[in-house]
């Protein structure tokens, strides 16, 4: 018998009704401030999983043991931010209303705002683990309040203050290093503090939103990203600290953003997008 090309994330061709992760893919770049690309992210991502294995000697587990659906990339509108983000929201919540956990893959990193405007709801006590080179913390970028530059600072909005845990950032304005230090757990330039900040939240159970700007990187193992910033964590580190979250906090969402492939000809930083993306199902499940 002959099967449809359906091309999903390599391992992940489960039912939908089986599946405990639902994958999403968000191709939207327009309001990137510097290098636009990253709405051919999650698209890659795809492709080229089939690079990679489907078994992690890290964790000795193999996507073929679990069932993750893939749902595709969402149609999203370029030049309106509202109405992108508003058929991101439909995705997420189809996802979430079914009892799943939703995966993105970006797109750029406004993105995020989707998924937590619905889990917020759902789960009104989530905290948000951010890992970025970019605190995302400004009220408004070139006057626009929906932009990558602003979409934690969107996240505040909703949570508020002590609830969104932030670390790598090494760039930002003055205002924004103050805003982090004074409002949420802000942890510039490394991950140190990681383990208290899990320990807290696994303790208390709270539900976990994880998003990952992947320019979190340092741009010699990811130059494949819009706003490369000099000074970053390590691909081993990264991976270490996400395994880490992933098993012990209560993750009810998760993202990967920010892999712009067209702006790294070698394919190396896709490589390392896809590898990540297995790294974080498999610690999920
Ligand atoms: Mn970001
Ligand atoms: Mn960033």
């Amino acid at each position: 018998m002959l099967n449809k090309n359906i091309e999903t994330f390599i391992g992940c061709g489960a039912e939908f009704d089986e599946a405990g992760i639902v994958i999403y893919g968000a191709p939207f770049d327009s309001t990137t401030s510097y290098r636009p690309g990253a709405r051919f992210g999650s698209s890659a991502i795809r492709h080229e999983s089939y690079g990679i294995e489907t078994y992690s000697p890290y964790q000795d587990r193999d996507l073929e043991d679990i069932s993750v659906f893939d749902s595709g990339d969402v149609e999203m509108c370029f030049g309106d931010a509202e109405k992108a983000l508003a058929a991101l929201e439909e995705r997420a919540k189809a996802i979430a209303d079914a009892g799943k956990l939703p995966l993105m893959l970006g797109g750029e990193h406004l993105v995020t705002l989707a998924p937590v405007r619905v889990l917020s709801e759902r789960f009104p006590d989530m905290h948000i683990i951010h890992f970025d080179a970019h605190a995302d913390l400004r009220e408004d970028y070139l006057g626009a309040p929906l932009s990558h530059a602003c979409v934690i600072r969107r996240c505040h909005d909703i949570l508020g203050d002590g609830r969104i845990h932030q670390f790598g950032i090494r760039s930002g304005e003055r205002s924004e290093f103050r805003f982090g230090t004074e409002h949420t757990d802000f942890h510039p330039l490394s991950l140190a503090g990681l383990s208290e900040t899990v320990s807290e939240l696994s303790e208390r159970n709270v539900p976990v939103y994880l998003t990952v700007d992947l320019d979190v990187l340092d741009p010699s193992e990811f130059p494949g990203t819009g706003t490369p910033e000099a000074g970053g964590v390590s691909f081993t580190e990264l991976r270490d600290a996400l395994e880490f979250v992933c098993r012990n906090c209560r993750v009810v969402g998760a993202d990967l953003v920010e892999l712009a492939p067209t702006l790294d000809s070698s394919g190396i930083s896709t490589a390392l997008a896809c590898k990540l993306t297995r790294e974080v199902l498999l610690a999920l499940l």
